[in-house]
């Protein structure tokens, strides 16, 4: 079953434009040709079934047919972690949009371990991993910016659960939507990142386990463990 995420509104008789990337997808990777069913989804209107109308050389169209899921309001858990390399916060994109987040939210701490992240790319692999685990939504991509920027103009009703290692922080429990979990970088939080959270009334540290866990596992166990199953 082909997934995939479009911008245009959906609805039965519609036709659709396919992006490049789409069509050289269907055509070359998928081998797929015009009347082939696929499955399209914008994270508004709910999942349809759709024909290929048309495929060509980086074109291609569909042809909205029937609604096989409504929409559904997905979790609401963001996920803020601290930039990594490149694989790895990539890694981090795709299994934190698999577990569900609603938002991501890349920030740059004190021993962050990249200048800059490439929006466009996160932004393409969380499409990709959206389509692949049956999202009806991708999760929000906010830009980068520094911990204390995002701390600034937190909202109000969101807690965030920030893991802490070797803290004597209580164990990351279910939570109720909305929630929030901050995971640091490789060389943890520093000194003044933490001094910044102490400040924040939202901020409730937590820990993961007795060991020290690399960043990409610690996003993956925190975001299973804040959801787990009976709760939110
Ligand atoms: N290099 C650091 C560890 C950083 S681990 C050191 O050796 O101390 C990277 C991030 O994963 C941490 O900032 C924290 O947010 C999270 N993390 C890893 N293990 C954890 C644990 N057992 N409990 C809570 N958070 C943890």
């Amino acid at each position: 079953m082909i997934r995939l995420h479009v911008e245009a509104a959906l609805a039965a008789g519609q036709t659709i434009d396919a992006t490049p990337g789409q069509a050289h997808y269907l055509a070359t990777v998928m081998r797929r040709s015009a009347g082939d069913s696929v499955r399209l989804f914008n994270g508004r209107d709910g999942e349809w079934e759709a024909r290929i109308a048309a495929l060509g050389r980086g074109k291609a169209a569909f042809t909205v047919e029937r609604l096989v899921r409504p929409q559904a309001d997905d979790a609401d858990v963001w996920l803020m972690f601290a930039v990594l390399k490149r694989d790895t916060t990539d890694l981090v994109v795709q299994k934190a949009t698999e577990l569900g987040v609603s938002a991501l939210l890349p920030v740059f701490t004190e021993r962050t371990n990249a200048a800059r992240v490439n929006a466009q790319r996160l932004e393409a692999i969380a499409v990709e991993a959206a389509e692949q685990s049956e999202r009806l939504t991708v999760p929000v991509l906010h830009p980068a910016r520094p911990l204390h920027e995002a701390l600034a103009d937190w909202p109000a009703d969101r807690g965030l659960f920030a893991a802490m290692e070797r803290a004597e922080a209580p164990p990351l429990t279910p939570a109720r939507s909305p929630a929030a979990l901050l995971i640091g970088p490789e060389g943890g939080f520093g000194p003044r990142d933490c001094m910044l959270l102490e400040q924040c009334g939202f901020v409730r540290p937590v820990s993961l386990g007795p060991r020290i866990l690399r960043a990409e596992t610690a996003c993956i166990v925190g975001l299973a463990l804040l959801q787990a199953p009976g709760c939110g």
